[in-house]
């Protein structure tokens, strides 16, 4: 892969927010440093970066994707009502691989967990 600017950018700030932006969030952002970059640029680089391995695209209910570092084997939470997304620790993850493999006998080799819930945030806001 190329250089470019735009795309060590786009990298840095993907690897480095825990908020697992959506391409137009990532866009606002690195708008303020490249002004005349553009939506679609920013959706190729990304794309490009997940072909890559270098980051990944996490599928979420509402169908808008969202981009995530590679550090580790983590899971996510979806809330349902505001979108966000948290991780769940490599840690849980695996800990639920082990019980899962040990239940149907399978060695379980990847996973790609994302879990649809309430976050405490929404909840509050219910009562
Ligand atoms: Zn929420
Ligand atoms: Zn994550």
């Amino acid at each position: 892969m190329k250089y470019s600017k735009q795309r060590e950018l786009i990298l840095t700030y993907v690897q480095n927010t825990k908020t697992h932006p959506t391409a137009e969030m990532v866009y606002n952002n690195v708008r303020q440093k490249i002004p005349n970059i553009s939506l679609g640029t920013v959706y190729r680089n990304l794309n490009q970066l997940c072909e890559y391995n270098l980051i990944r695209k996490i599928s979420t209910p509402n169908k808008i994707d969202r981009f995530d570092n590679v550090y580790d084997n983590h899971g996510h939470l979806y809330c349902h009502e505001c979108g966000k997304v948290e991780d769940i620790s490599e840690e849980i993850i695996s800990s639920v691989c082990d019980f899962i493999a040990d239940k149907t006998n399978y060695d379980i080799i990847s996973h790609d967990v994302i879990l649809v819930g309430i976050c405490r945030n929404c909840k509050k806001k219910r009562r």
